[in-house]
């Protein structure tokens, strides 16, 4: 099994923490990384309704099939030209999304006229998703500190018409500079991405536990700043393509362990994906935290994610 592993191209030390964490499973879970995924797109419906793009791409030719958790998402089945290329792209109808990555602002369930915060932005995927279900009403402060991908998210929220969103070229770890209190926050924090190896492949071998743990240590400030700024009541959902229990659920623990607010973990709005791990290597975590998901490639046909829903109270 772990030859099998090292065959993909993963180096011993993750081959082995897989097989520690899904015994068998690990190699069903990284051949599917190995494929494509399905080409998938979510309709603006701050500029078309649902049935009217979808109609007008079947006369084109294309054919899909529904993201069971996104009203508004679909996967191509029949893609006869680059959905790219076709004027309702061009356009800004409809917006290429990953159909794991609708998942995190459906979590959120923002709302028209709330304040919302996004911490982590580029290039605007879940921005401009969380736009169209507030109907353009209300505001989102949607930071990022890539200056090139921030560009790109200009120029993906104009294609899609969105107007309630301010993009702040700074580090969320300064998000109390701005003095507010949110409503709701979104930090899909930056990861070591390890479950986007279907896009990623050479991160099989160049990612290190180093990595893992610079990107853990960044969440957890990341995650303590977005706490310390959302309302009592308010709600942080905290979503990663990583697979790696330490950029997961070892940071939700720590937030339950170390924050001096209190926060509780909720059930997510829609029970797609798996329960998060309680017990990875061996290491016992509070019950609470099975009530974040993990979706997986081999069972979900999306890239490895994790989301969780916290409310401070
Ligand atoms: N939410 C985006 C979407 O759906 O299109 C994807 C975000 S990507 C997973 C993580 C992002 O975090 C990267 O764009 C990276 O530039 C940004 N980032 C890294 N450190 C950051 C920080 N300290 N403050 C804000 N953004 C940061």
């Amino acid at each position: 099994m772990l030859e099998k592993l090292f065959r993909l191209g993963y180096p011993k030390t993750f081959a082995e923490r897989y097989y520690k964490l899904w015994g068998e499973r690990a190699l069903s879970i990284v051949q599917a990384m190995e494929n494509p995924l399905p080409r998938c797109f979510r309709v603006n419906t701050l500029r078309i309704d649902v049935p009217a793009l979808t109609k007008l791409l079947n006369k084109k030719g294309f054919q899909f099939k529904r993201v069971p958790w996104a009203r508004e998402g679909f996967c191509l089945t029949r893609e006869p030209f680059s959905i790219a290329s076709t004027p309702e792209y061009l356009g800004g109808l409809l917006y290429i999304q990953e159909a794991g990555s609708m998942y995190p602002p459906i979590a959120l369930e923002p709302k028209p006229g709330e304040v919302i915060a996004d911490m982590a932005a580029a290039p605007g995927g879940k921005t401009s998703y969380l736009a169209q279900l507030m109907k353009n009403k209300g505001i989102i402060y949607a930071f990022d500190v890539g200056e090139e991908r921030l560009k790109e998210t200009r120029l993906n929220l104009s294609r899609l018409g969105v107007t309630n969103t301010i993009l702040i070229h700074k580090s969320s770890l300064y998000i109390d500079e701005l003095g507010i209190e949110f409503d709701k926050i979104l930090l899909d924090a930056p990861c070591t991405g390890s479950g986007t190896i279907h896009k990623n492949p050479e991160r099989k071998a160049s990612r290190t536990m180093e990595d893992v743990k610079f990107c853990q240590n960044l969440q957890m400030k990341l995650l303590e700043k977005g706490l310390s700024v959302l309302r009592k009541g308010g709600i942080l959902v905290y979503s990663t393509c990583s697979l790696e229990p330490e950029e997961n659920e070892f940071v939700i623990q720590w937030v339950l362990d170390n924050f001096n607010v209190n926060v509780n973990v909720e059930l997510l709005p829609l029970k797609y994906g798996e329960p998060a791990l309680t017990n990875p290597f061996g290491i016992e975590l509070s019950e609470e935290i099975a009530k974040a998901r993990r979706f997986y490639p081999d069972r979900h046909g999306t890239s490895g994610f994790f989301v969780a829903k916290i409310r401070r109270i």
